[in-house]
């Protein structure tokens, strides 16, 4: 019996619920992790102050302390039966990466002891040289290494094999050059807090911190085990190559209303509680619209611990959906025909004085505040649009972004009916001979009509890459199978940099001799106009929006190897590199990182499609075209008329037919594979990859083998079928 019947056969004995979901969610919350709770119970006064000094000011931890640190955490991980520790990090591969090691140690007159020392916390050396580098180590020094950033807590993973102690860390060249997505994070994050502060300091002295926050939605996909291993497309790319759509797709929308199914559930509540015990806040899940598509989101946190969390939990969700034989699909796109998955990155800043900047305030005064990172936001993703893009783009991204489901690869700011129309006031207001006596600053009125929208939730745009909604800003076009640092960081410094510049220009009208709110009203209706035209309130996914956005020059790049360009442009070098988050050649390589990365990609959903063609399809399609030939000899020897098969033959044409397109077009992809493989250039080559390859084939020999599914007797078919993979559990 073939993979895919034996998987349909099973189905029943699959499902097991096998969580014990008895347990109230304060009680595990956060009980795998090194909190300042926990630290304040392990630690020593002086080690517990050493690290609130790190974590608050970003002091370092001298060599002492750090033993002492180390210390606590073991003595901790201990009490729950860890045995082993990792350094944990985020490569620039999108998955997370660990390297264990085990506490026990020998002493050099032979005596077992448990150790892990302050050394061990602070810095390791995974012999991490196959991570992607982009030629930099190759260029500085031959391995990097990992280490402790204590602004993200230690905790402890026990799904699967053992307890182990997770240490936090960032990745690096030995000559400092970063190798990993949370190091330039870490640095855009200071960025922003230095920016925005001293911008906030214009309205309230008293704000010394300001830290971005991000609550992430995650999208993804469950379908069975046994299913799964019956695509093999779906186990080397996260995606299926080939399928026809079922006769039943989304369009009742059932599933988005529907309950969510007994085996899945069972299946969120499991990886929930093992989220809970990591400290991750997960709050809603729902289903999505595709079938068999569902959403999860947390509570949001500081970006860098929520960028952390989400990365922490696409490993969870994968470890725990193997112990109720699912599978979690993180890919942007694994089904055609139906919706793909996304990230949406809910972003805002927060003072240390307790203000959500982007929250529309009660007084003049706060108002002019939440204008201000407002406008200068808007402003900000006007300016480095194409920064922006470059930041989401990726192979498997390509599939959605501009698909009509999707945010378009147009990037644009939705801010709703209100907003617009205070932006307007004030663009047509303020003046030039506008002083403090000048009523027309007051009747920008947005203190009456803000708090309105607040509660107008219709007024959302799902069309929109970038959208306002409420008190936050939504960046939809991040991809769900993507670790969201990348996106992070380009949006923080991007708006760090425009809020730099914001407090020059203000301060240059200020030395002039104007008032501060003068002054300020001023810039903000300068940015206004500067960046208007990125604002657009209608249908995004429309055909319309790509003409008028073309006339408004929007950059509307739909691929990835030309997307990245954006990242190593004069203008981008010196927005990364005055801000400190990448120097040139860090540029250079993380652009190269990303188009190879996307070479690979192609390539390998290439051989996929090839090999599945040649080994999986034709030999079925083959058998049932020798059936039917056999047929029709049979029933013209038997002196049949010709009418008695004419449907037959027909049948058999058109089979033969899509065998014949098929076969041929996948030796002729072969062929462009290698003239690809020839190119020595890697942008020429990822564009070639695009151009030659995947344009040029993947969706025609899709269309042939799909025809041949609905053409080829059931039985002989080996693939799970969309229907199968969708709508059975
Ligand atoms: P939706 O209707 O899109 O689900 P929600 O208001 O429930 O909207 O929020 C979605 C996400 O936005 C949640 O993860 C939530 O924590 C996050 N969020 C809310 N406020 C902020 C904020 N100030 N900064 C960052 N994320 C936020
Ligand atoms: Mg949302």
């Amino acid at each position: 019996m073939s993979l895919r019947f034996n998987a349909i056969q099973n189905l029943s004995t699959n499902a097991a619920d096998k969580t014990d979901g008895s347990s109230k969610i304060t009680a595990i919350f956060g009980s795998n992790v090194f909190n300042l709770k926990t630290a304040r119970e392990f630690l020593s006064d002086e080690a517990y102050k050493s690290l609130i000094a790190s974590i608050k000011a970003s002091q370092k931890i001298d060599r002492a302390m750090a033993n002492q640190i180390a210390n606590g955490i073991r003595a901790w991980a201990e009490s729950k039966g860890v045995t082993h520790f990792t350094h944990w990090f985020q490569p620039l591969t999108g998955t997370t990466a660990e390297k264990h090691d085990s506490f026990f140690t020998l002493k050099s007159d032979g005596t077992a002891i448990e150790q892990f020392d302050g050394d061990a916390l602070i810095q390791q050396e995974p012999d991490a040289s196959s991570f992607p580098s982009g030629g930099l180590r190759a260029t500085f020094e031959a391995r990097g290494y990992t280490a402790w950033d204590p602004s993200s807590p230690a905790f402890i993973m026990d799904i699967g094999t053992g307890k182990t102690l997770c240490i936090p860390t960032i990745f690096v060249s030995y000559t400092g050059e970063s190798l990993d997505y949370k190091a330039p994070l870490l640095k855009a994050l200071e960025a922003l807090n230095k920016a925005a502060v001293d911008v906030c300091n214009y309205f309230d002295k008293n704000v010394s911190k300001v830290t971005a926050t991000l609550g992430w939605e995650q999208e993804y996909f469950v379908i069975d085990e046994r299913l799964f291993n019956a695509r093999p497309d779906l186990v080397m790319t996260g995606r299926t190559v080939y399928g026809h759509s079922s006769a039943k797709n989304q369009q009742l929308e059932d599933h988005y209303f529907g309950s969510i199914p007994e085996r899945v559930y069972a299946y969120m509540r499991d990886y929930e509680s093992e989220s809970y015990k990591l400290g991750i806040p997960l709050r809603t899940r729902h289903n999505e619209v595709a079938p068999a598509q569902f959403e999860c989101a947390p509570i949001f946190e500081e970006v860098s611990v929520a960028v952390d969390h989400n990365a922490l939990l696409m490993d969870v969700m994968d470890r725990v959906a193997r112990r109720h034989n699912l599978r979690v699909l993180l890919h942007e796109k694994p089904f055609a025909g139906i919706n793909g998955s996304g990230k949406h990155n809910n972003w805002s800043m927060a003072t240390d004085t307790g203000v959500n900047l982007l929250a529309p305030g009660k007084t003049p005064k706060t108002n002019l505040m939440f204008l201000t990172f407002f406008v200068n936001t808007i402003k900000a993703v006007h300016d480095y649009a194409d920064v922006l893009r470059a930041s989401i783009a990726s192979a498997p991204n390509d599939h959605r972004l501009g698909a009509n489901e999707a945010p378009p690869a147009i990037i644009s700011v939705f801010i709703g009916q209100y907003l617009s129309k205070v932006l307007n006031d004030v663009k047509t207001r303020v003046t030039e001979k506008m002083d403090e006596t000048d009523e027309s600053l007051l009747k920008i009125d947005i203190h009456k009509t803000i708090p309105e929208l607040l509660l107008d939730n219709t007024d959302r745009n799902r069309t929109s890459p970038f959208a306002f909604t409420g008190n936050k800003f939504e960046f939809r076009a991040v991809g769900s199978s993507a670790n969201c640092s990348n996106a992070m960081t380009v949006l923080n410094v991007i708006v760090a940099e425009t809020l730099k510049q914001f407090r020059k220009d203000v301060d240059a009208l200020i030395e002039k001799g104007e008032k501060k709110e003068i002054a300020i009203m001023h810039i903000i209706r300068q940015y206004i106009v500067d960046s208007e035209k990125v604002l657009f309130e209608g249908d995004g996914y429309s055909e319309a929006w790509a003409k008028e956005a073309e006339k408004r020059g929007l950059p509307n790049v739909k691929t990835t190897p030309l997307a990245l360009d954006a990242m190593v442009t004069e203008k981008a070098k010196h927005l990364f590199e005055s801000n400190h988050i990448y120097t040139h050649s860090e540029l250079e390589a993380r652009h190269e990182i990303e188009l190879e990365k996307y070479i690979k990609k192609v390539q390998i959903e290439s051989r996929i499609m090839g090999e599945l063609a040649t080994s999986h399809v034709l030999p079925a399609a083959i058998r049932y075209q020798n059936m039917l030939a056999n047929n029709i000899k049979g029933l013209k020897e038997s002196g049949l008329k010709e009418s008695a098969y004419s449907n037959q033959k027909q049948i058999l044409e058109q089979i033969s037919e899509h065998i014949n397109k098929t076969s041929d077009q996948v030796e002729k992809m072969i062929e462009a594979r290698k003239q690809c493989n020839n190119l020595t250039d890697t942008r020429a080559k990822a564009i070639a990859y695009q151009s030659q390859v995947k344009d040029t084939f993947f969706d025609e020999i899709r269309y042939h083998v799909d025809k041949l599914e609905l053409l080829v007797d059931d039985r002989e078919w080996y693939l799970p079928k969309y229907r199968e993979m969708l709508f059975l559990r």
